[in-house]
Formats: structure tokens, C-alpha cells, sequence
């Protein structure tokens, strides 16, 4: 059995890495970047104008009340392009060119406004209501680096200098595979002895959540038979097959027997880690398989440890791993013998500002009714005990 460290890293190994492909900006989101992102111009590619007003020179101001001579108008996207001069003013609107010659921006409360005159009440200093030319970027700059993730807050930079469209690392097709005789799908009514589905469709959204393109597969029930027909179909179509359940030893766990049947190459069966012992890492022809544990938590830490981990490598990610925080706990928190645990969590804020983790109540790794309020995972070393108001590692989950 390996460690889960051990475990990453193997999978880091073998994932491969994919090529690119160009997206429009709108699909980009939650996409990885496959190159880096440049400023193409200045921006505000002008001296720009923070607020409604007028342009002036700050000299001018030096006894106020002042009156200027009103010589123009500069909107946005209509500027004003001569050469402001001395005792003269421009009427300004938020985003508008400052005119060569003025220096500072009076806002329009502090005016009032004649027929071809301007009173000012107010004195400004140079500079003040205007965004300098490039403040904000200077052309050539990079803005934003390959492998980092596109964020909602990212769109609107890449909107900005032109991004209309951009390479990403192309979205890994991912089929997620459900076994278990028990099994119905979620619009069923499940009969005696049945439960629905809830591994399929949660992995359905992690997976595209973590940018890969997903289909489920018809639940296969626990038949070796057609466990190995339906891999082999797909194994050549998919570049990560994601398996629930039938990992274990139990007599009808044939998630393995299919996958040796067909000559798949195991890199590990058991990972020392608590839920997710029996979590297998494979390789089918051209796809990496994830057998993931059946009960609903274990594969949800299992797939956020591992095969998200892939998915955010192939696609060429920087950060391909759960990112991390640190938190007191609430309360203590046990570990488990030779296996590390991760303990889902809900964090919060106490009075003086410290990041706070609340282990849910821990009805097992078939608790999905609790785990549906988690927000992370505490890390607990194996053989650890963590006692209250300790600073545990924290995994926080997508
Ligand atoms: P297994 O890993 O196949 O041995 O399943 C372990 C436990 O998880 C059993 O109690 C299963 O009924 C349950 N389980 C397996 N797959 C699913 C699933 N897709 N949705 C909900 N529960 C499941
Ligand atoms: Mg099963």
C-alpha cells in the first residue's frame, strides 16, 4: 500500500499531457491557459478622465473661487484634441481623454457651470480624478501566465486587450462509469433492495468542474461481462475513465478482473488513506482509468485527490493539486492506524478573524447527506491525533 503522497506523485508521472486548442473567451472560463496573456495596448491607453467634471490646470486654481473660460467638451469615445491653456477649462465625462495642457479634474459638484465660463469652488491638486495613461497596464506586459486557471474575475482582462479568442489546454474527454447490481438511475423509483445513483452524477460535475468534457455511460450493474465490453469500447475514446465502485474485495467487486482481463496496467490498487483505501490508478490503451471506491464520500475525496489531480495536469495546469489552507480545528480530530485521513469539514471565521474547521458529523464514508455540507477536508496524518485548537493542513474542495 502507498502513501497518498506517493500515491499524487505516481499520478503525476503518468499523466500525459495534452495539446492545446483554441476556444472563444466565453468558453474559456474554468479553462486552463496554454499561453500567456499580453497587454496589447496601454490601458487606459489615455490620461482617462475618474469622474464627471472639468478639465483643468491645477494652477489655475491657486484663489478660488476661479472662473475659466469654457473652450470644448471632451466625452467618452469623443475627446477633446486641442491644447488646453491657460484659464480655460474643459467640460469632462468619466472615461473621456484628458486634454494635453490640463493636469487635474474638478468633479462637477464643486462647479457651476455659466454660458461660456466655469466657476470653481474647489481647488485640486495636479493629477488628482485622473487615471494616468497605463496605470492600469502597459502595453507588452504580461498580464497573465500559461497554466493558470481562468477565473470569471480573469474575463474581463482578456476581454480587455483582445482576447476573442485564446489556446487552453484541451478539455480531457472523460466517460464516468458506474458499477453496482443495486443501482438505479436518479429519475427511477428504486424497488426493493435498490438505491440510486448518486456516484455518476456527482462525478459528472467534479469532472467538468476540473474542465474535462464528460459523458455517463448506462449504469453496468456488476456484471464482469459487460464491465469489460463497455472498457474496452471506450478506452480508445476517452483519455480517463472514472469507475465507481466494485474496487474492493468483496465477490462481485469486478472493477479489476475487467480491467486485468483486458491487460490494463495498474500503478496502485490501496492507498494508505481513510475514506478511500481501495482506490485504483490504471492505464487502458490510451486512457488512465481512476477506480474510485463506491461509497459516495470515499469517491468524492478519491476523486478530488487523484483524479482531478490528472485532469487538472493533462490540461496543463500549474496547480494541479486541491488547494491548501490552514485552520484551527473545533474540535479533536482522530486519525487512523497506518492511513491518513481526510476528514470532511465545514470552515468558518471566529471573532478575532481565525480560520475555523468543523468536522461534519461523521456518519461514515456512505454519509453523503452530510457531506453535502462540506466545504474541505482536514488532513490528518497517518497514525495522528489532532487535538482541539491545533493547526490542521486543510484540502479545500471544489
Ligand atoms: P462498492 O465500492 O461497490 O463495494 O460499494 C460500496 C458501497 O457504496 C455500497 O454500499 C454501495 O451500495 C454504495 N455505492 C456504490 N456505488 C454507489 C453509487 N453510485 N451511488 C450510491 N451509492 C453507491
Ligand atoms: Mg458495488
Amino acid at each position: 500500500m502507498i502513501s497518498v503522497d506517493e500515491a499524487i506523485k505516481t499520478v503525476l508521472e503518468q499523466t500525459p499531457r495534452l495539446d492545446k486548442e483554441r476556444v472563444g473567451l466565453e468558453a474559456a472560463l474554468g479553462r486552463i491557459l496554454a499561453q500567456d496573456v499580453h497587454a496589447d495596448m496601454d490601458l487606459p491607453p489615455f490620461n482617462r478622465a475618474q469622474m464627471d467634471g472639468f478639465a483643468v490646470r491645477a494652477a489655475d486654481l491657486n484663489v478660488v473661487p476661479a472662473r475659466l473660460r469654457l473652450v470644448g467638451e471632451s466625452a467618452a469615445g469623443r475627446g477633446w484634441h486641442d491644447q488646453l491653456k491657460v484659464g480655460e477649462a474643459v467640460r469632462i465625462m468619466t472615461g473621456a481623454p484628458v486634454p494635453v495642457g490640463a493636469d487635474a479634474v474638478v468633479p462637477l459638484e464643486q462647479t457651476h457651470e455659466q454660458v461660456s465660463e466655469v466657476e470653481i469652488f474647489e481647488r485640486v491638486v495636479p493629477g488628482q480624478n485622473i487615471t494616468p495613461q497605463a496605470a492600469e497596464a502597459r502595453r507588452g506586459t504580461r498580464l497573465l501566465e500559461a497554466g493558470t486557471k481562468i477565473t470569471v474575475n480573469a474575463v474581463a482582462t482578456l476581454a480587455a486587450f483582445g482576447y476573442a479568442t485564446l489556446d487552453v489546454g484541451r478539455a480531457p474527454r472523460v466517460a464516468v462509469m458506474v458499477t453496482g447490481s443495486e443501482l438505479v438511475p436518479v429519475e427511477s423509483c428504486p424497488e426493493r433492495d435498490q438505491i440510486r445513483d448518486a456516484n455518476g452524477p456527482m462525478l459528472q460535475c467534479y469532472a467538468t468542474l476540473a474542465g474535462g468534457r464528460v459523458e455517463r455511460l448506462p449504469l453496468l450493474g456488476d456484471d464482469a461481462k459487460r464491465i469489460a465490453q463497455t472498457l474496452a469500447d471506450v478506452s480508445n475514446t476517452y483519455e480517463l475513465l472514472l469507475i465507481s465502485g466494485g474496487v474492493s474485495v468483496g465477490r462481485y467487486d469486478l472493477t479489476k478482473e475487467a480491467l486485468g482481463s483486458l491487460g490494463a496496467r495498474f500503478f496502485f490498487e490501496r492507498v494508505r488513506l481513510r475514506p478511500g483505501k481501495p482506490t485504483v490508478f490504471a492505464r487502458l490503451n490510451d486512457a488512465l482509468v481512476f477506480g474510485l471506491p463506491g461509497n459516495p464520500v470515499s469517491a468524492a475525496v478519491t476523486f478530488n485527490l487523484f483524479a482531478r489531480t490528472a485532469l487538472l495536469a493533462m490540461q496543463g495546469a500549474r496547480s494541479p493539486l486541491l488547494p491548501e489552507t490552514r485552520a484551527q480545528l473545533k474540535t479533536k480530530v482522530r486519525g487512523a492506524r497506518k492511513r491518513a485521513s481526510l476528514v470532511p469539514a465545514r470552515l468558518q471565521t471566529d471573532e478575532e478573524g481565525r480560520l475555523i474547521a468543523q468536522p461534519l458529523r461523521w456518519g461514515g464514508s456512505s454519509d453523503l447527506v452530510s457531506f453535502a455540507h462540506a466545504e474541505a477536508l482536514i488532513f490528518v496524518p497517518e497514525d495522528a491525533e489532532l487535538e482541539a485548537n491545533s493547526v490542521a493542513r486543510i484540502l479545500m474542495l471544489p
